[in-house]
């Protein structure tokens, strides 16, 4: 697996050609089309032939060592250090300029290539096509992970196996959020992301809520996660509950940037994963995406579920793979069939002991891609073990009324 990071804003945490316009008193003009290009309102290769004619003159070994002094995000950083053979930094900057800036982050590095004479830029060779490297990197069998955040890392992010689109200096630029399989907000999120990528698990258990559904039963004309309940969003209450949880993971889909928007009033550090399928697949198919490069145990939560407060404290505690059945309460029942000890032996629409509910908690071994229902993955594995809980589903309107009466006492 190799690491293919962009560099300005990725790895360093300003931009740098804003340092170099600064440095030289010509901030205004770069200022301008760094953020007209980030955005993608000007075609990368003419802002950078530009930004390369207004800075040429200056110095390259005076670029090089104030680049040099950029900050760099330290866990990323360390990241890359650790891992110096996998990762791999493509930029469409100068490599001439980022000289001393490629030394001090210390593994391979592709750049836009000038032709200097005295110290000087006097014509640009090359300009850097991210999604070359992808490519490049992918013919030798690599899986390629690639981590960004600008318009001009879109070809190499769909090109990428894996795609991880950072919000860390500036939002990632709205073009990526169509493509990408994750978005992440915050440096600590980012590097366990790319750990858990390199197999090094954490030891806890990862929750993977799903809530990437239109809402359709419930007629509401949102996503059941902004679904106002008790005075807050759903996902309000999702968040509270598991405020604990480190690996918190969020797959989103339909209304993703409103549900980003509203995570993020309360926390920065969720790793949201993308259904772009979301209207021809269902949460089997958003269990798996959130759950694939998770730790070795997830528990998959349904975005429309809410637990009972002490059952949640309970689940998060049990070891092992389960899942949670409850008294049959909501209109549309999916129902279990248990057996003497408490398993669960088959799914069905028609009859049974108990409502299927959810959650579960799977090894990542028990995985498998499945465009349909969560229980339509679990069917195969059964029996598997069950635990009762106070679980309530809001599919229909007339749950809904149900759920916000019988939570509406509950201390979270
Ligand atoms: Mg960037």
């Amino acid at each position: 697996m190799k690491f293919l990071f962009d560099l300005d804003g990725t790895v360093t945490s300003v931009e740098t050609l804003p340092v170099i316009s600064e440095h030289f008193g010509c901030t205004e003009q770069i200022l301008e089309l760094t953020a007209k290009t980030v955005q993608g309102n000007v075609p990368f290769v003419e802002s950078f032939i530009r930004r390369v004619n207004i800075l040429g003159d200056y110095s390259v070994n005076e670029i090089s060592d104030l680049l040099a002094k950029v900050p760099l995000y330290d866990n990323i950083a360390k990241f890359i250090d650790d891992h110096k053979e996998d990762c791999i930094i493509v930029t469409g900057n100068l490599t001439c300029w980022c000289e001393g800036l490629f030394k001090k982050i210390g593994c391979k590095c592709y750049g836009s290539e000038a032709e200097c004479v005295n110290d000087k830029v006097i014509k640009l060779k090359s300009i850097l096509r991210k999604e070359q490297i992808v490519e490049q990197y992918k013919s030798l069998g690599e899986t390629v992970v690639f981590i960004g955040d600008g318009n001009n890392d879109l070809e190499a992010m769909r090109q990428a196996n894996v795609s991880i689109a950072v919000g860390l200096t500036h939002n990632p630029a709205q073009s990526l959020m169509s493509i990408c399989d994750y978005i992440i907000f915050n440096e600590n999120a980012l590097v366990r992301q790319l750990r858990q990528l390199c197999g090094e698990f954490g030891n806890s258990k990862s929750v993977v809520i799903s809530c990437a559904g239109i809402g359709s039963r419930l007629g509401l004309g949102l996503t059941k996660a902004l679904v106002q309940i008790n005075g807050g969003s759903l996902i309000s209450w999702q968040l509270k509950l598991f405020r604990d949880v480190e690996d918190l993971r969020l797959v989103i889909g339909f209304q993703a940037s409103e549900i980003i928007e509203e995570v993020r009033r309360f926390r920065d550090d969720i790793i949201f994963c993308y259904n772009h399928r979301y209207f021809e697949t269902k949460t089997g198919a958003s269990y798996f995406l959130g759950a694939r490069h998770a730790n070795r145990e997830t528990l998959e939560w349904d975005g429309d579920l809410l637990v009972h407060p002490d059952d949640v404290r309970m689940i998060l505690a049990t070891p092992g793979e389960f899942i949670c059945y409850g008294d049959k309460s909501s209109e549309d029942t999916v129902f279990v069939h248990t057996n003497e000890h408490g398993e669960v032996t088959s799914f069905s629409r028609e009859s049974g002991d108990f409502e299927w509910t959810g959650p579960a908690c799977m090894d990542k071994k028990h995985l498998m891609y499945c465009s349909q229902n969560v229980f339509n993955m679990f069917e195969p594995l059964c029996p598997l073990r069950g635990i009762k809980v106070r679980a309530y589903d809001i599919d229909t309107y007339n749950d809904y009324v149900r759920v916000a009466e019988i939570t509406k006492d509950w201390k979270i």
